[in-house]
């Protein structure tokens, strides 16, 4: 039976889809390739469909034995989702609502699915537990939190079982260097950093170095992108085994600072990289550290390459191997 990936063309998605092949999994994918690019998918079957295309997307289903999906097809970019809600809604929350659909049509019973921090907004506790408040502060935690909510909903009505996972920050590369971080626009602090050694800008800004923490800078959990797939492999392995759905956290449970993070680029580089410092960006969170005791204690999760320097490390070999990103947006 088959895997089906959506948006495994993207960032996160095509790392999973690397980490799926290497256990011997079957994968399709299902990409709109808005934002993923054809060069990512290595040796796998890719279907340029949108997920909000039921017809299509039910072919896909019906062509294959899909025994769960794995969800990442959504709009994930935090600022823009608040000058345009209606996207993230329509592409989000209706994507999933067709996804589940067709899920149910097609008695597929398993699904994994891509979450974020953001759906806690302002945490009260660090480090974050899974069972504290969710009140995002931005649009897209907003929809994400409505699709694990309305994951819920099916699970009760139609046993769709469900597992979600909450992601810190997502960094770093394949060790291979032949898949990485590639957004356009950029707005990810450390494919942001790298592009001055790269000769693509002159200097970082640090958005706000007066927050309550250990030098000023904003505090956040960078997670290696081959961690993340990892965990989504033990999801997988958790609902083929048990009837139940739950939610994880996925962090390092260790947070650097906006400053540490240049600091760590520039001992990876070799490079001076100027920074300077900037007003704060707006609904940014002056600390974001997950506890994922619950992935470790429930999945058997352990972040293998969580150090700060490796993601560095990874993330800048594939960057300077690839100074322009992925070449090609080529639809296929
Ligand atoms: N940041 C920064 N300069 C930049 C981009 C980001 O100082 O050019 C900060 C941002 O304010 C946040 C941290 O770096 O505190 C991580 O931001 P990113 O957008 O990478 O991830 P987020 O935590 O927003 O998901």
């Amino acid at each position: 039976m088959a895997i089906l990936i959506t948006g495994g063309a993207g960032y996160i998605g095509s790392h999973t889809v690397k980490y799926f092949i290497e256990q011997n999994e079957e994968i399709i994918i299902v990409d709109n390739l808005q934002s993923g690019y054809v060069e990512s998918i290595l040796n796998s079957q890719l279907y340029n469909i949108d997920i909000r295309d039921k017809e299509s997307l039910d072919k896909v289903f019906k062509k294959h034995n899909i025994e769960a999906v794995i969800h990442f097809a959504a709009n994930s970019l935090v600022g823009e989702s608040m000058d345009k809600p209606y996207e993230y809604y329509h592409n989000n929350v209706y994507g999933m609502i067709c996804l589940l659909d067709i899920m149910k049509e097609n008695s597929v019973d398993k699904i994994v699915f891509s979450s974020t921090a953001a759906t806690y907004g302002e945490p009260k506790n660090i480090p974050i537990l899974e069972d504290d408040e969710t009140n995002p502060t931005n649009t897209y935690g907003e929809t994400k939190l409505a699709m694990e909510k309305m994951m819920k909903w099916f699970d009760l009505a139609y046993g769709i079982k469900y597992v979600s996972l909450r992601y810190f920050n997502a960094s770093g590369a394949h060790e291979d260097s032949d898949i990485g971080e590639a957004h356009n626009p950029e707005t990810h602090l450390i494919p942001l950093i790298l592009q001055v050694p790269l000769g693509k800008r002159d200097k970082i800004f640090m958005f706000g170095d007066d927050y309550s923490t250990k030098d000023g800078t904003c505090v956040r959990d960078y997670i290696h992108v081959m961690d993340l797939s990892s965990a989504h492999y033990l999801a997988l392995k958790y609902l083929r085994k048990n009837n139940n759905s739950d939610i994880f956290n996925l962090g390092n449970g260790s947070g650097y600072s906006v400053k540490e993070v240049i600091e760590t680029a520039r001992k990876v580089t070799g490079h001076s990289i100027p920074a300077e410092v900037k007003p704060r960006r707006s609904g940014d969170p002056a600390t974001l550290i997950a506890s994922s005791r619950k992935a470790a204690q429930i999945l058997g999760w352990k972040p293998k390459y969580s150090s700060l320097e490796k993601i560095m490390t990874d993330a800048w070999n594939w960057h300077n191997n690839n100074p322009e990103g992925y070449k090609s947006t080529e639809k296929i």
